[in-house]
């Protein structure tokens, strides 16, 4: 955690953060509503300590070519501006942070993490890989935790991670009290971008295939009884 907030500085310290008052009101609205049901969910599964420590920050980046988002463990989350296009409003926000911080807190970015460290610095502690090669080290965490836009270089979460994500981002945005549905076309606003020049960044890693639309309908009406509950 410790690591990730350094690195998380650093990324604002390096980004233009928006000045668009709606826009960031926004993604503050949002997060926080993701993050409360997230807290909730775990709370009520018995696995509450695995994020009791987490400090919630949700900013949004200015950067109108990236359509990408991520969250790293502790809390910190990040919006670029590019992908408010496709995600419209509050609702189709919360399909993508629910998503994100489903990986999150899924363990999905800590298993890459470990797995990197093995492949890449043959199995280096953290501490020390990051003492002893910096600049691999950060490049490895960033695409571990889905930030990899900063060190210009994405790794795709395998199609497991993305259905888990995809499922525990349905319960928690209608715990949130966002309509799960509006998933649906989210994902179709995003497909209709596919063989667009310059693919997006969140599109790259997360193709909208009909398998994951087929999940998703799939999933829908055990996500609607949290979202009915929380409308009653
Ligand atoms: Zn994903």
């Amino acid at each position: 955690m410790t690591l990730s907030y350094q690195q998380y500085n650093q990324v604002l310290h390096q980004s233009r953060l928006s000045t668009d008052t709606q826009k960031v009101a926004m993604v503050r609205r949002v997060g926080p509503r993701i993050a409360r049901a997230a807290e909730t969910f775990l709370t009520e599964a018995g696995q509450g300590d695995t994020i009791k420590n987490y400090h919630w920050e949700f900013n949004l980046i200015e950067d109108e070519k990236t359509a990408n988002a991520w969250v790293m463990p502790g809390g910190r989350a990040a919006v670029y501006s590019g992908i408010l296009r496709y995600t419209q409003d509050d609702t189709g926000l919360a399909v993508v942070l629910g998503h994100e911080v489903g990986h999150a807190i899924a363990g999905h970015g800590n298993e890459r993490m470990s797995q990197g460290l093995i492949a890449e610095l043959g199995g280096m502690a953290l501490a020390v890989a990051f003492s002893q090669k910096p600049q691999q080290t950060q490049s490895l965490f960033m695409t571990a935790y889905g930030a990899g836009t900063t060190v210009g270089f994405l790794l795709p979460y395998s199609r497991l991670e993305e259905s888990e994500a995809d499922h525990i981002g349905l319960i928690l945005m209608a715990r949130a009290g966002y309509d799960p549905r509006q998933a649906i076309p989210f994902w179709e606003r995003m497909a209709k971008q596919e063989g667009h020049k310059q693919p997006l960044e969140f599109l790259s890693t997360h193709p909208a295939t009909q398998k994951r639309m087929e999940d998703i309908i799939r999933e829908l009406p055990e996500a609607l009884q949290y979202y009915n509950t929380s409308h009653s």
